[in-house]
């Protein structure tokens, strides 16, 4: 497991279905739908060899996909995939590639391709449905997106359901347990479909459903314990951020004080807000964190730069270096610490599901498989493992799994549902050149906005909300004398994959009371806007 706690840790532990994905927009919602019913899933290239697997699935599921089977060049499975002995069950292209690895001829262009809904009947042969519809109405509204079909049943196969296009919309083996269904059980739009799932996953792979965050909790405790050994210490750089602070916590409960978190206060992190990292993770969570005070080192350095991209480097670089210079003075102290005694072989990081996801999906046939780099642009002797091996405790976890952990831990509420920051801090939300004096008024309007959102009762409800400084010069009128101010961007966003967002639809009176606070109470400020771009094509951030 060392060096790679993360893969091994949930698999092994847990009933595993293996998700082979085809390339669909949706193969994560299977996985996710899953683990919903507390199932533990995985999702890896369709073009993985089962043989280099490095656990053994309960079952595997094969996704949805943009090609088409027939054609050159489209991805296949493994064919050792039916040698496995586990149950397996195809969706859509999955079906599709069940059927045409055993008879090529079973899989042609439809004449009508099939979007959206259709209704699904599913048959009863003795008098009974197939289990994998067990407890299911017989029929049910499903989502289709498919042009190709079956031509014909592959043999050994029964139907199992039909639709008014679909002559073979759920099929299953005779004898074994091999499933394919045309539509999508995973999308919402699926009626029953998560029942659906849970027939295969539970019913008809015979998983447990153990996959829980309290259970998590204490199978990655004996992971990292394990991993860690009695002496091994581990360091890690943490935000304040929801990740970072649920992942130090871990480690905290796993080895204690052998593990060394390290805050960087670049000087653009929000009001107060190193003070409250003190708090919230030294004072209430107890972990062993040094909080290094660089902000006039940053904020020095940033002079001058107004380009965004050069200001995220600058950040970035420096960040680096210093945390590297604490590196060294920790490891001193940790090589020297009679209670400790071991040097820090380990470099942990808070690096979440959706990330090994977007390093593992499959792009397409030619395309080669990103390798994936979550490292924040940290020293390579921390990062490859050379002289520090990663350990990532949450390598298995969505950003909810990720939260619930966090309750678990006992980590207070605020902390575990913080809407995301970005690692340059406000130095991205002030327009141009940073400077202390606009670095003071972003945080204060800030501070403003985002306390009458918690006031409001609403912060849940947005998955983003800062307050942003345009430094144009308005013009205004303050006790009667002409002023020119800069101007507050207020920006808040819903979003579930921050790939696509909308602007949070605040009541009129709200912003209207933020506009007032913000410009009485922020000096050098004379207008308040707010955003309501979507994105695409706006970003979530400014810069
Ligand atoms: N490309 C295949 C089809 O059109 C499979 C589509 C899918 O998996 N959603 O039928």
């Amino acid at each position: 497991m060392a060096g790679e706690p993360g893969e091994a840790m949930a698999h092994s532990a847990f009933d595993t279905i293996l998700v082979l994905d085809f390339g669909s927009q949706y193969t994560h919602l299977i996985t996710r739908r899953l683990r919903e019913l507390n199932v533990f899933s995985e999702m890896l290239p369709c073009t993985q060899k089962l043989s280099e697997l490095k656990f053994a699935p309960k079952g595997i599921i094969l996704s949805g996909g943009p090609y088409s089977v027939y054609e050159e060049g489209s991805p296949h499975v493994d064919p050792a995939v039916f040698d496995l002995n586990v149950p397996i069950l195809g969706i859509c292209y999955g079906m599709q590639e069940l059927a045409y690895r055993l008879n090529p001829g079973n899989v042609v262009a439809g004449t009508r391709r099939e979007y959206g809904h259709a209704v699904l009947k599913a048959r009863s042969i003795d008098n009974h449905v197939d289990r994998l519809f067990d407890g299911i109405e017989e029929s049910m509204r499903v989502w289709m997106s498919h042009g190709d079909k079956l031509a014909k049943l592959p043999e050994g196969f029964h139907t199992i359901a039909t639709s008014d296009n679909s002559e073979f919309a759920a099929i299953g083996h005779e004898n074994k347990p091999i499933y394919g269904l045309q539509f999508h059980p995973e999308v919402t739009h699926t009626q029953n479909g998560t029942a659906l799932l849970r027939n295969f996953a539970v019913g008809i792979c015979g998983c447990k459903q153990e996959w829980t965050m309290q259970k998590f909790l204490e199978e990655a405790i004996a992971q990292i314990r394990h991993t860690v050994g009695e002496k091994g210490q581990v360091l890690a750089a943490v935000s304040g951020g929801v990740d970072s602070t649920v992942a130090a916590k871990l480690m905290k409960e796993a080895i204690g004080s052998r593990f060394w978190a390290v805050l960087v206060d670049n000087g653009v992190m929000r009001l107060n807000e190193a003070d409250q990292v003190k708090r919230d993770l030294s004072e209430a969570l107890g972990i062993n964190l040094t909080v290094v005070d660089a902000s006039q080192r940053f904020l020095d350095g940033l002079k001058g730069i107004d380009d965004p991209e050069k200001k995220r480097k600058f950040i970035g670089g420096k960040f680096i270096d210093i945390f590297e210079e604490e590196a060294v003075k920790i490891e001193e102290a940790a090589a020297n610490d009679p209670t400790k005694a071991g040097k820090i072989e380990f470099f942990m990081q808070g690096t979440l599901y959706p990330d090994v996801i977007e390093s593992l999906s499959f792009k397409g046939p030619s395309a080669t498989i990103k390798t994936h780099h979550n490292v924040g642009g940290l020293p390579a002797r921390m990062a490859n493992g050379q002289g520090l091996k990663l350990i990532e405790p949450l390598r298995s976890l969505y950003k909810d799994e990720v939260r619930a952990l966090g309750r678990a831990l006992g980590i207070r509420e605020e902390l575990v549902m913080r809407h995301p920051f970005p690692g340059p801090g406000i130095a991205v939300r002030i327009l141009g050149e940073v400077t202390p004096e606009k670095v003071e008024i972003a945080r204060q309007a800030d501070h403003i906005f985002i306390s009458e959102i918690r006031k409001a009762g609403i912060y849940d409800q947005i998955s983003q909300a800062y307050a942003a400084v345009d430094p144009s010069r308005a013009v205004g009128v303050m006790g009667d004398n002409r002023v020119y101010g800069y101007i507050i961007v207020l920006r808040a966003v819903t979003t579930t994959d921050f790939m696509t967002a909308e602007a949070y639809n605040f009541p009129w009176d709200f912003l209207q009371r933020v506009m007032n606070r913000i410009v009485n109470e922020v000096h050098g400020v004379c207008r308040v806007v707010y955003d309501v771009t979507s994105k695409p094509p706006g970003t979530i951030e400014l810069e």
